[in-house]
């Protein structure tokens, strides 16, 4: 045992002085913006603070003061500690140009957090850091974005590399600089709770998993017990649903990706599969086929598996009845 902890203490120690080197280097790349960007993924620096043992709920996220330093290169930093219950505190960090978004943010963070935990459950971080970011490159520099970040991306919930078993650590939700004026207050409000399911679900997804299940339920909680109008959440979605242009399938992922110009309609597509399962089967249903899609990479059959076991349904009688769902969704009242 002790001699476990003082690997331990070691580890801890060598990282500590990491950060040190990670955070010169994080203020010398910032001051060269453009060139930022260019850099290869493994030149940039990974904003990391991990202190083995500390309890998250009695301690400022490690990873903040790095990331204030590294805000530091665009100008003043304001950072507003919000209490999100349970004796927990998450942060949301800014510049003041900002200010009116982080009022937003801050005012949003405690009941996003509520929100998303009691779809999801207790188990994650529930101290959230948010950030917003004064610029394309500083967005970039905070996401650890490599290349050029899409115009449509208002949001990005980044993490360190992960291994399951151990502590999540370095989550975050970073804003775009134009994520407030394009969004409004409402829209930013639910951009923070998808960004916080993925950083609650974080732990049990699996890179390559399908989008449809990973985005769609994220959609899903940004906009449970809001009251929205489905027009309002999937307007294409809709006006094809209307027209009589119905998915033929759940959306594949690729059209997830903004270079398809579907993106859009896939996120709706994906929300809407997820609230009509949450609709059918319930939200717990719904929280454990998550589980069970996001443990990694699946081709149709594989997906139909989980489909078969976890709802009893098989795929194309699920498909089918998502339709017939759409279609009295996109209707009523129209
Ligand atoms: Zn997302």
């Amino acid at each position: 045992m002790s001699a476990l902890r003082q690997v331990r203490g070691w580890l801890s120690a060598k990282r500590r002085f990491q950060f040190v080197l990670t955070l010169v280097m994080v203020s010398a790349l910032t001051a060269a913006c453009g060139a930022l960007l260019m850099l290869p993924n493994s030149v940039l620096p990974t904003l990391r603070a991990v202190v083995p043992g500390q309890d998250a709920s009695q301690a400022t996220d490690p990873q903040v003061p790095l990331v204030k330093r590294s805000m530091d290169a665009y100008g003043k930093v304001v950072a507003e500690p919000v209490p999100t219950g349970s004796g927990r505190t998450g942060i949301v960090l800014g510049h003041p140009g900002q200010r009116a978004d982080l009022d937003v943010l801050a005012s949003e963070l405690a009941a996003s957090t509520a929100a998303v935990s009691a779809l999801w459950g207790q188990d994650w971080n529930r101290a959230p850091v948010v950030v917003v970011a004064s610029s394309p490159s500083e967005f970039a520099a905070l996401t650890r974005a490599t290349g050029d970040v899409p115009a449509e991306v208002a949001a990005s919930t980044v993490a360190d590399p992960y291994r399951p078993g151990t502590q999540l650590t370095g989550q975050r939700v970073v804003f775009g600089p134009d994520a407030g004026r394009r969004l409004g207050a409402d829209g930013l409000r639910s951009v923070l709770r998808h960004e916080l399911t993925h950083m609650a679900s974080r732990a049990v997804t699996v890179d390559g998993s399908p989008m449809w299940m990973l985005e769609g339920f994220a959609e899903y909680s940004a906009h449970r017990g809001m009251r929205h109008p489905i027009t309002q959440i999937a307007p294409t979605l809709t006006a094809r649903a209307r027209a009589g242009d119905l998915p033929d399938d759940l959306p594949a992922d690729a059209m997830f990706e903004p270079s398809s110009g579907k993106a859009s309609l896939a996120y709706e597509q994906g929300w809407s599969a997820c609230a009509f399962i949450a609709d059918r089967y319930g939200d717990q249903a719904l929280v454990d086929l998550y589980r069970q899609l996001a443990s990694g990479p699946k081709d149709r059959a594989a997906v139909a598996a989980v489909l078969r076991d976890s709802l009893g349904a098989t795929y194309t009688d699920l498909v089918g009845e998502w339709r017939a769902w759409l279609t009295s969704r996109t209707t009523e009242g129209a």
